[in-house]
């Protein structure tokens, strides 16, 4: 058996035994932390921690991701709900978990059982996402917004990026990839891209997150061009739940 399909195997055991867990990473707005997105992890017994990239495509073909899906909702907005309360939880919807016939009452019983307010929670969906079903997804999102619930359009950039969602899904947020923060400094094609992105979504009503902002450079320069919220290394990695606390501890002093 190859590495894959132990992984294959071993996922569903996963679940059982409860390997996977989440990791915060802080998304900065001006000097306050305006809230964390969870990232699922999975430590495997054997192989150490298995990449998200590696292992939620696996969970997706066997149909394993509504389950973990819901998992993840749940344990975020458990976490969060100890987080001061202008805090959001942004949490990824994967293309599966979209297409699950009970997503929007999925969702919101996850929400009423916890006592957690839609308000606070965002859900990150990709725009491969909106291309699986093109009937109704435009119903899913309206009821989302109608609980209350904030959608961001992860990824921005690097897929199909037609223009045509922007124009017509109700997006809160456009979060540009970090294939353009990364080389921000050296590459006047990607602060020209950038730029715009920020200007579209201002035009259209939208605030942008950017990911994966490493260095000061990239801060002070996105902020100069009125980026909403920030987010990458440079601010914080992933981290564990308890972290979380003493680092909005850390930033509260600030
Ligand atoms: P994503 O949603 O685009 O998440 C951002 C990824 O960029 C995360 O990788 C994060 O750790 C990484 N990152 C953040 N800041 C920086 C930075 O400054 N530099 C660099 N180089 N990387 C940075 P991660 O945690 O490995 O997750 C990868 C992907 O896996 C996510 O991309 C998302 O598509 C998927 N994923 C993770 N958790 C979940 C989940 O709970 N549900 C679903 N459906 N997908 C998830
Ligand atoms: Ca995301
Ligand atoms: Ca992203
Ligand atoms: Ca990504």
């Amino acid at each position: 058996m190859d590495d894959h399909q132990t992984l294959r195997r071993d996922l569903r055991l996963a679940l059982k035994r409860k390997e996977l867990f989440l990791e915060y990473q802080p998304i900065v707005a001006g000097r306050s932390i305006a809230g964390y997105e969870a990232l699922l992890r999975w430590r495997h017994p054997v192989f150490g921690l298995v990449p998200p990239v590696t292992f939620i495509p696996i969970a997706e073909a066997d149909g394993l991701m509504p389950e973990i899906g819901v998992l993840a909702l749940r344990q975020a907005c458990t976490d969060a709900l100890n987080w001061p309360q202008h805090q959001s939880i942004a949490v990824n919807l994967s293309p599966a978990q979209f297409l699950s016939a009970d997503l929007t009452d999925s969702i919101s019983q996850t929400l009423d059982a916890i006592g957690f307010p839609a308000e606070r929670l965002i859900l990150e969906i990709t725009e491969s996402v909106l291309l699986e079903r093109t009937i109704n997804n435009l119903d899913i999102l309206n009821i989302l917004k109608l609980l209350g619930i904030r959608i961001a359009l992860d990824d921005f950039g690097t897929e199909y990026s037609s223009l045509s969602y922007l124009k017509n899904f109700p997006f809160d947020y456009i979060k540009i990839d970090k294939y353009f923060i990364s080389d921000l400094i050296e590459n006047e094609n990607s602060r020209t891209i950038v730029d715009f992105v920020i200007g579209l979504a201002h035009g259209l009503g939208m605030a942008v997150t950017a990911e994966g902002v490493e260095t000061e450079q990239q801060a002070r320069w996105l902020i100069e061009k009125g980026c909403d919220h920030l987010q990458g290394y440079f601010f914080g990695r992933p981290m564990g739940a308890a972290a979380v606390e003493s680092f909005n501890g850390i930033w509260d002093k600030n």
